[in-house]
């Protein structure tokens, strides 16, 4: 059996690394190039947008793919709608493996807003030193609060236009510890922090050292994604798989 497996997390590398050395399953990889130095798994890759629904549904059509895993990033949208939109309309089983969202603990300070927009508003007016961890897309949201100090963690460098005018850029790459978030976030003076709710393990440890802190927390809600059938760890998926393909 022929499966796309559409990339861009921990979860579907975990996923490539479950396929190899499956000659009952051939896995098709695909990431969209965000990343510029990409961590690739042992197996055929295609990296690049498909151009739409209706590229998706050329791509599997033409290259004989049987089934589709959506394993991006939960604020993908897009492509988990083209996803969504292209299989059902060529009949061909998708699996969204998307890994659970984080919850908060009774002793977190949540505040929860549907996207980077209202993220920047609920900073507030008072200057604060901000930990913005939402990745280097879609910063010109934070250009809008111009009165805040932002320290940006991403892992490739963010475009220097779309910087707020006060801000401190840090590249690296997960996984992230308690003792190396406690230590950057008292570095930089860190009194409040901005996250998508991306659910990774590999990044979780900045909300414990935000509990550890006494930190208010800006929590950027995860985008409605059309209804399809969803495991939460790559395991799960590989089992969907093997029932298809026997
Ligand atoms: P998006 O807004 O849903 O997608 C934008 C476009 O990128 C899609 O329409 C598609 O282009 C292309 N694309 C996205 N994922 C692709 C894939 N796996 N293979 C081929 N093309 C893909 O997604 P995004 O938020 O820009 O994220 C891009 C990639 O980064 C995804 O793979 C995602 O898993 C990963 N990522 C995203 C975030 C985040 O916070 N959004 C964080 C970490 C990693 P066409 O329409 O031309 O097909």
């Amino acid at each position: 059996m022929r499966v796309l497996i559409l990339g861009g997390t921990t979860e579907a590398r975990l996923l490539m690394a479950l396929l190899e050395n499956r000659p009952d399953i051939t896995a098709i990889f695909s990431l969209a190039g965000a990343t510029k130095v990409p961590v690739l798994p042992n197996a055929q890759t295609r990296i690049g947008g498909f151009g739409g629904i209706d590229g998706l549904k050329d791509y599997l059509l033409n290259h004989d793919i049987q089934a589709v895993i959506d394993a991006t990033h939960p604020f993908a949208a897009t492509m988990s709608s083209n996803a969504a939109e292209a299989c059902a309309s060529l009949g061909l089983p998708l699996l969204r493996l998307k890994r659970p969202a984080w919850v908060p603990t009774a002793k977190d300070q949540w505040i929860t807003v549907p996207d980077l927009h209202h993220a920047a508003l609920a900073l507030g007016e008072t200057s604060r030193r901000v930990f913005l961890t939402t990745g280097r897309k879609d910063l010109t949201s934070f250009q809008a609060s111009p009165q805040h100090h932002y320290l940006i963690r991403s892992i490739d460098a963010p475009e220097p236009a779309s910087l707020p005018p006060s801000a401190t850029v840090v590249l690296s790459r997960p996984p992230y510890t308690l003792a190396s978030e406690l230590s950057l976030m008292r570095e930089h003076g860190t009194d409040i922090l901005v996250t998508k709710n991306a659910g990774s393990e590999s990044t979780k440890a900045k909300l414990d050292a935000a509990r550890a802190l006494g930190l208010p927390v800006i929590m950027v809600q995860r985008p409605t994604l059309p209804p399809v059938r969803t495991a939460d760890t790559p395991q799960s998926a590989l089992q969907w798989l093997e029932k298809l393909a026997h």
